[in-house]
């Protein structure tokens, strides 16, 4: 997305990323886009296909003591909505965009390490091919994920790490099966938390709170589909469709974030810097809001040598990315079944989701977040 907003700018760049083309293009993960990053994908001309096969969303469900309440978002946050639109797609608009505009992307780079931010000549070193090559530049872009070297190279002690480890985890099944709900539904049982999501209108996409280090074998088709039901279950007999699964694994679930996100010519964006546990839908769009403000520091840098935008990059983006680690974490405890909880904090987590429902400053105050906050 950063090379690509870079390019509609006239600035060069090379995107150096360690896996295949197709792994990356096939690679399973979001599929919630906010408003903004629709917005932005869309205003830079890489949003046709999004626009056509996207599905829109203008609600959730909550759903608790057996029964659902929608939060109509769309109403509550005057015309704003969700694009559910699986991020390997994205990968993939984004790589078509770049190849056709003659961008340079290395597959494949091995062993990058990156160099010289520090002072005044920066410079990245990867095998391609079998080959060492330096490559100079003037800025390296840290977009290399929660496990990338970028932020490990930066030295000891230069950032601040501030990070929160859930003690439960999320198993997520792609499923052949057409979505059961036209929107998402956020479920809060006694046995824990579940969530029913969707890619396509044939594809569901569905997800178990399970302990921390639980163990996918233990988790047979049979045994997901059962525990889901019991979780989804409703009063009027509402019925979860399944269908075989196509892909299943267990995430763990974290809060984290350096500051700042920048040191001398490298600037870290997206899961580099932060991760924030799926329950918010942020992780992606957070991504995406970082390299739109990067994007514009570099500009306003190549076009009239000011680096006042670059200098702010770090304070800008981390009052944002603050806020979705706030609606993050919120979600997480509003939704899931803590192991230090007593009967006191049940109730007080259902009293929490019934002043929700039918409270319409709260339910504004989920749908301003969940659609997304402004991009500043
Ligand atoms: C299972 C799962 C489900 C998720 N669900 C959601 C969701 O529903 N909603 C949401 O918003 N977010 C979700 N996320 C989080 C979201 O996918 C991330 O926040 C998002 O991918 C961050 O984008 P990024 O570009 O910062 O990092 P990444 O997408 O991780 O991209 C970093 C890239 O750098 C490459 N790389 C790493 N190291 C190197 C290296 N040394 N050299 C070269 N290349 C390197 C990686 O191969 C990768 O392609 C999910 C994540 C996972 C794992």
């Amino acid at each position: 997305m950063l090379a690509h907003l870079l390019h509609l700018r006239g600035i060069e760049s090379v995107i150096l990323e360690s896996r295949t083309r197709q792994y990356i293009e096939e690679r399973v993960r979001a599929g919630v886009l906010e408003q903004g990053t629709v917005d932005l994908l869309v205003d830079s001309g890489v949003g046709a296909r999004l626009q056509r096969e996207g599905l829109v969303h203008h609600g959730i469900e909550l759903r608790f003591n057996r029964s659902g309440h929608r939060i109509n978002m769309y109403e509550l946050t005057s015309g704003k909505a969700i694009t559910i639109y699986a991020q390997h797609e994205v990968v993939k608009d984004l790589v078509a965009a770049r190849l056709a505009a003659g961008g340079k992307l290395i597959f494949e780079a091995a062993d990058v390490s990156v160099h010289g931010f520090d002072g005044g000549k920066p410079f990245v070193r990867f095998r391609s091919g079998g080959e060492f090559q330096e490559l100079q530049c003037d800025y390296i872009a840290g977009c290399d994920g929660f496990h990338g070297i970028c932020r490990p190279s930066i030295p000891a002690g230069a950032l601040t790490a501030f990070d929160r480890v859930y003690p439960f985890g999320w198993l997520g099944i792609l499923a052949q099966a057409p979505p059961s709900s036209k929107e998402l539904i956020y479920a809060y049982h006694d046995r824990g938390f579940a969530l029913l999501s969707m890619r396509t209108p044939e594809i569901s996409r569905l997800y178990l709170q399970v302990a921390h280090h639980e163990d996918i074998e233990n988790w047979p088709d049979d045994r997901i589909w059962a525990e889901l039901a019991k979780r989804f279950e409703t009063d009027d007999g509402w019925r979860l469709t399944e269908g075989p699964v196509l892909q299943k694994s267990i995430t763990g679930m974290r809060s984290y974030v350096v500051e700042p996100m920048q040191f001398g010519k490298l600037f870290l964006a997206g899961d580099a810097a932060h991760i924030v546990p799926p329950t918010g839908a942020k992780g992606l769009n957070l991504a995406a809001s970082d390299v739109r403000v990067l994007a514009q520091a570099f500009a306003e840098f190549y076009s009239s040598g000011s680096t006042r935008l670059l200098e702010d990059y770090s304070r800008i983006c981390l009052r944002r990315v603050w806020k979705a680690q706030r609606f993050s974490w919120w979600m997480t405890y509003v939704l899931h079944r803590f192991d230090t909880e007593n009967s006191f904090d049940q109730r007080r987590q259902i009293a929490e989701l019934d002043y929700l429902t039918g409270s319409r400053a709260a339910m504004t105050s989920l749908a301003e977040n969940y659609v997304g906050l402004p991009m500043e």
